[in-house]
């Protein structure tokens, strides 16, 4: 028998979970809530590990481990993603489910925030092995999680697919067809029109917002993204085809530079379901250099830390919009804040994959469904309503825009909170 074995961070600097606790608290004490808000607030308010068996093709049977987290389902019930990655812990899943609450306060969303997580490296393993993953982990989690308790959805390397694995185990146990029990299906599985896209649709919208206060046209921009999976890819695509130059972005395995423009149509075509495209180059640049390029907006797209007070001063782009969780330690956001670039933290700029969760679930339990138009115009005002309520509190209150953003997300669950008398 084999088992992964779940990755911790050790670094202060880089623990997730101690950053986003650093600053919900600075943002309840902006907000005048009392310590025992902060008590209850700075973890998930239920925490489940599991363990799941699967016999995989070679007959052997591994032992894979499993979270989910639910950090506070005072305003309605949780939701988030289940990623698939070797590096899962226990800290980022409860991190990540912090930052689903907020983004769903940021957004004005009727959620609180979960997440999940296998230690599990799905590029190594085969359909058939994800397949028992997936159902495995709905088993063990189906006491606590349901369309009106906790509703997953997808994240890093997991996919629609994967959701339709997981909605049919589900339906299974519960014994009638459940498509509101999680988001992020295929589209004949009850999934939105607009879900795949959210995301970047979402950041899109944010720099298109943050150009604006900045005076950058996007027309001409010159554009840098990390990452080529599902945000990332798709957010070129939208930054392409506004007509901004995407001079640069990269994969796990390294990035691309063009200064006259990417073609991104080709990249697109070329990636696999990974998300990898460098490995058909000969000339590639490193992560690092990429996030260095001298370019007017820079997107980080893919995992953590990625910014940090090493390469922060080196950044030159005016605007940052992160549509990778957690990818600026708050050291670099000092930095880059102090140095007047206009940082649009992951809370605000990646909230539009939620966004659309929640109109898939809105259509499962009505059963009527939106057009892709409806999706996207509904969209739209979210996230310009998100981005200035943030944007807003940052001037007032002369914070910086992470900060604004948590004291705008956490408002709402403090509130609920305390009228239940919990806090
Ligand atoms: P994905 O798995 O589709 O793509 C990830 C991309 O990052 C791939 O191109 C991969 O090669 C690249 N990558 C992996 N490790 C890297 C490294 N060390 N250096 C550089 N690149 C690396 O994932 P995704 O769904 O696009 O998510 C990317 C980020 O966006 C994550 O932080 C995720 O939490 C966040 N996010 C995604 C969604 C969504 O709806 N997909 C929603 C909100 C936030």
């Amino acid at each position: 028998m084999v088992a992964d074995k779940p990755a911790d961070s050790t670094n202060d600097k880089l623990d997730v979970l101690k950053s986003t606790q650093t600053v919900v608290k600075k943002a309840l004490d902006k907000l005048g809530y009392p310590q025992e808000v902060y008590e209850l607030l700075k973890e998930p308010v239920r925490m489940m590990t599991v363990r799941i068996p699967v016999r995989m093709d070679d007959d052997s049977i591994k032992i894979f481990t499993g979270y989910r987290a639910q950090h506070n389902d005072a305003v309605g019930p949780t939701k988030g993603g289940v990623r698939f990655h070797p590096n899962v812990s226990e800290k980022e899943v409860k991190a990540l489910s912090i930052w689903m609450s907020l983004k769903a306060g940021i957004v004005d969303l009727p959620y609180g925030g979960g997440k999940g997580g296998i230690v599990c490296d799905p590029r190594e393993m085969s359909f058939r092995e994800l397949e028992g993953v997936s159902r495995g982990y709905v088993r063990s989690i189906s006491q606590i999680v349901g369309p009106t308790k906790d509703i997953p959805a997808p994240d890093v390397f997991t996919n629609s697919q994967i959701m339709a694995w997981m909605m049919d185990e589900y339906s299974r146990i519960d014994e009638f067809n459940n498509p509101g029990f999680i988001t992020g299906k295929p589209i004949v599985l009850g999934g939105s029109h607009g879900r795949e896209s959210a995301t970047a649709k979402g950041v899109t919208i944010c720099i298109e917002e943050a150009c604006k206060k900045k005076g950058i046209d996007v027309k001409g921009a010159r554009v840098v993204v990390q990452g080529f999976g599902n945000a990332g890819s798709f957010l070129a695509k939208f930054m392409h085809d506004a007509g901004a130059k995407v001079i640069g972005i990269s994969d796990a395995y390294g990035a691309l530079h063009d200064p006259e423009g990417l073609d991104i149509d080709y990249l697109l075509d070329r990636r696999d379901s990974f998300g990898t495209v460098t490995n058909l180059f000969k000339t590639t640049i490193t992560n690092k250099e990429l996030l260095e390029l001298d370019c007017d907006i820079l997107v980080p797209a893919a995992i953590e830390n990625q910014i940090t007070e090493d390469n922060a001063y080196n950044i030159k782009a005016n605007v940052v919009v992160e549509a990778a969780n957690g990818p600026t330690t708050l050291e670099a956001t000092k930095i880059l804040s102090d140095r007047g670039i206009l940082l649009v933290p992951d809370v605000l700029a990646s909230a539009g994959g939620v966004t659309v969760s929640y109109f898939e679930w809105v259509q499962n339990n009505q059963g009527y469904y939106w057009t892709e138009e409806e999706v996207e115009e509904k969209l739209q005002k979210v996230m310009v309503k998100g981005f200035n309520s943030v944007y807003n509190t940052a001037e007032t209150r002369r914070v910086d825009m992470r900060l604004a953003a948590y004291m705008v997300g956490v408002r709402k669950m403090a509130e609920a909170s305390r009228f239940r008398g919990w806090v």
